[in-house]
């Protein structure tokens, strides 16, 4: 197998990963509150998906009191 003749250098290290970063995808926002979501999630805040509401935020605040 070949091996490396020179350790690669912090410098040309860091030049090659300039091209390497994160991607922060795709987001939407929600219809009724305006929160920025990831799509096809129900919305954190209000607690709708497609203009039903999936998850009760009343009862569980309930539940946390
Ligand atoms: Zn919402």
């Amino acid at each position: 197998m070949a091996v490396p003749f020179r350790r690669t250098s912090k410098t040309k290290k860091r030049m090659r990963r300039t091209h390497l970063k994160k991607t922060v995808g795709a987001i939407t926002k929600c219809p009724k509150c305006g929160e920025a979501l990831r799509p096809h999630r129900a919305c954190t805040k209000c607690g709708y998906y497609k203009g039903k509401e999936v998850i009760n935020q009343q009862e569980e605040t309930k539940e946390e009191n």
